[in-house]
């Protein structure tokens, strides 16, 4: 059997439809434009192509978007006095600050001063603790877009077995977290394993669901999986370059995920690719929690 692929693009591009015409609405009902700044201490050149495919995709959907840079010897009070500054713009209803930060500056405390209610990467504690109970506001980008493949893809997650691999705060803690809730599109049984599991091929063969955040490429293969699994591989491992196909005598990487695609398509009912998996629905993610908070500021969203 060869497995159905699951492309991330293709969805991503219907939500992305979706809230488009969610943030026309929102602007000709309530005269509230979306509002996202996205935060960049120097010129990391991984996080300057992170940065600028959220602003570009902000505009795309219609956003008040606003690219902040800053200098990479920005000083800690300094940043924190421009987090200060947002928070309190009522223009601005996601605020996203690119990490990695300059070593100097203590992340933690940065993103602690972020006001929660416009924390759309959803990593401040506050709406970690409202994750935890089953009350998100904010879910994390990257769980949030899985768990909405899932759904979109038709897989019956209720009542199924769901193996994570990884613990990580922004993939396998939160997505663990949000399958096994008692609500729609979750009550899963959920197992996580990582580095001290003592035998993860034991866990992973029965699995359901299998999501996959390790951080290395074949951390996955084939006779770990059980015949029939929808598998959800988020790794994104650099393997090599290539020449563009867009740009003549321009190189870009060559990238690979987590789980050993061409075995495991062979046993999977279904498999996400990389690239065109969960990639692509991170930023849609991002975008329908910044459409969210606006709703939320406008008094037009339906939760709070
Ligand atoms: P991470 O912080 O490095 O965490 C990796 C996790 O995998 C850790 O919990 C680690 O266990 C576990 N692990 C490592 N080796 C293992 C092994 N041999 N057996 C079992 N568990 C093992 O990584 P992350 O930030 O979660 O990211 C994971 C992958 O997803 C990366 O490839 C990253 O690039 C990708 N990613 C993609 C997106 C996207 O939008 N597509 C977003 C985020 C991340 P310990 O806790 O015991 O160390």
């Amino acid at each position: 059997m060869s497995a159905r692929i699951i492309s991330g693009k293709e969805v991503a591009a219907q939500i992305r439809e979706e809230i488009k015409a969610e943030t026309g609405k929102l602007i000709e009902e309530h005269g509230v434009t979306p509002g996202l700044v996205t935060i960049l201490v120097g010129e990391n050149p991984a996080s300057v192509s992170y940065v600028t495919a959220k602003q570009k995709t902000a505009k795309e959907m219609g956003f008040h978007s606003i690219q902040d840079n800053q200098p990479a010897d920005i000083d800690e009070a300094s940043l924190l006095a421009l987090v200060d500054k947002y928070n309190r713009d009522p223009a601005i209803h996601g605020i996203l600050v690119q990490l990695p930060l300059p070593r100097h500056i203590n992340e933690t405390r940065v993103l602690y001063a972020l006001d929660p209610d416009k924390d759309v990467d959803g990593f401040h504690p506050v709406n970690v603790g409202r994750l935890m109970i089953g009350r998100a506001k904010f879910p994390p980008c990257t769980p949030a877009g899985i768990q909405e493949l899932l759904i979109r893809c038709g897989t019956r997650i209720e009542g199924a077995e769901v193996v994570v691999v990884g613990r990580s705060n922004i993939v396998g803690k939160p997505i663990a977290n949000m399958l096994l809730q008692k609500q729609a599109g979750a009550n899963a049984t959920v197992t996580v394993c990582h580095t001290r599991t003592r035998d993860i091929a034991f866990h992973t063969k029965r699995a359901d669901i299998l999501i996959v955040a390790a951080g290395f490429p074949n951390a996955v293969t084939g006779d770990m999986v059980k015949e029939g699994a929808v598998v959800i591989d988020v790794g994104v491992n650099r393997v090599g370059e290539k020449p563009s196909r867009k740009t003549p005598g321009k190189m870009v990487a060559v990238l690979k995920g987590d789980v050993d695609f061409e075995a495991v398509k062979e046993k999977a009912a279904a498999i996400t690719p990389v690239p065109g998996g969960v990639g692509p629905m991170t930023i849609t993610m991002l975008m329908r929690n910044t459409l969210l908070s606006a709703k939320n500021a406008a008094g037009a969203a339906r939760t709070g």
